[in-house]
């Protein structure tokens, strides 16, 4: 098969769909792979060592859409990508099409079929393409926490690890999923005094089991959160319910109640915020202050480290790339249930019935 990889164009977007690694392992299966000539610079790899890899370099997206029968890539396509989208053409990438009906729409006409990493689930009932950035996304959360919590940056001024004699930083993390997981982790190797709270028993449970001596573990009731809270240097967010928009934990008012310079991360901005007082911010201008609070709201976090974003993805989305383009999508669904979950357009038809209930069509 030959698989195109363009160069992702949306605003801020660094990352590729294809590392020359993946490349590689492509070619060594026998397809054919054409990369948009600078794709991989922003993730930090250069035209040779996608040569070195064996890959054909092209120069414009154009001549990627016209011969690649499978097209793989990062982000959403954006409104001129989708027109030169083509009818039997494979695209595999993020779609989060839910709340997009004019990206549908588009996918529909143009007869591609059209699967989304988001979508595909795994064994266990997770969403192996999402949880790698959600790694990403938890473990740098404590690391930009830390910066904001420096006076000079507005926070409190106090060390995530203390010193001899000093206290560390108490930091809450709300929700213990992929993301309150590892933001734990990092935050308790930095030195910090961690908790983690969810309403999850069951993960309650195997977090105590796994970390019980690294951080402590807490069941996220309301008064035992906001006592929690007031006295915390940082609280994590990073809840989820699936399918909706984020709970708001922790109200306008409860700011009155925190350490002044206190340092709120919600990584769950993208679905939301589970704060009241959070809006979704850049890398650019990443934090603001409210009542005497700052807040870190980024919506992509993964976005400040594309190079281990662009790997850890790779990683995820090799396999099932490669079925795709061993098989033909057709025999790698029916084989593979999972990968089937990710088929949000077929042909000209929604195949995704959460994008259908969303925009209330059919599917
Ligand atoms: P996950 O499903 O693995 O974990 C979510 C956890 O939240 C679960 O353990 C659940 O029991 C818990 N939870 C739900 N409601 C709760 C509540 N009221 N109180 C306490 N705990 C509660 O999800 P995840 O992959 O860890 O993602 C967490 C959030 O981070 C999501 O909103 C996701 O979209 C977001 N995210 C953001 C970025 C970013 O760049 N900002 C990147 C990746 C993920």
């Amino acid at each position: 098969m030959k698989i195109g990889c363009p160069t992702e164009i949306k605003a801020q977007e660094y990352r590729v769909g294809l590392t020359p690694t993946a490349a590689a392992e492509a070619i060594v299966h026998g397809h054919e792979v054409l990369i948009q000539k600078g794709a991989g610079v922003g993730a930090g790899y250069e035209d040779a060592d996608y040569e070195i890899a064996g890959a054909r370099l092209v120069e414009t997206a154009e001549e990627i859409f016209a011969e690649a029968e499978m097209i793989v890539k990062v982000k959403e396509p954006q409104a001129n990508e989708r027109a030169m989208l083509s009818e039997g053409q494979l695209l595999f990438t993020y779609l989060h099409l839910a709340p997009d009906r004019a990206q549908t729409d588009d996918l529909l006409a143009s007869g591609a079929t059209c699967i989304a990493y988001e979508t595909v689930t795994d064994r266990m009932g997770g969403l192996p393409l999402l949880a790698p950035m959600s790694e990403v996304a938890g473990r740098l959360a404590p690391q930009m926490g830390a910066y904001t919590l420096q006076k000079a940056n507005g926070g409190r001024g106090v060390l995530m690890g203390g010193v001899p004699g000093v206290f560390p930083a108490r930091v809450v993390v709300i929700g213990g999923g992929v993301v309150g997981t590892q933001a734990a982790r990092i935050a308790a190797g930095m030195g910090a005094d961690v908790t983690v709270l969810d309403m999850s028993l069951p993960r309650l449970r195997y977090l105590d089991d796994v970390f019980g001596g690294v951080f402590k573990t807490g069941y996220a009731s309301k008064t035992g959160t906001a006592e929690l809270v007031a006295r915390a240097d940082m609280v994590i967010g990073a809840v989820l319910i699936p399918g909706a928009q984020a709970p708001k934990l922790i109200s306008r008012a409860q700011l009155m109640d925190m350490q002044p310079g206190a340092v709120l991360v919600d990584v769950a901005i993208d679905q939301g915020g589970c704060f009241e007082t959070s809006k979704p911010t850049t890398h650019q201008d990443p934090s603001f202050e409210v009542d005497g609070i700052m807040h870190y709201c980024v919506a992509n976090m993964p976005g400040a480290v594309p190079r281990t974003s662009t790997q850890a993805l790779s990683h995820a989305t090799m396999p099932f790339m490669l079925s795709l383009a061993d098989k033909g999508w057709q025999q790698a669904c029916r084989e593979d249930p999972h990968l089937a979950a990710g088929l949000n357009v077929q042909a000209g038809t929604l195949t995704n019935r959460a994008v259908g209930a969303a925009q209330e069509r059919d599917a």
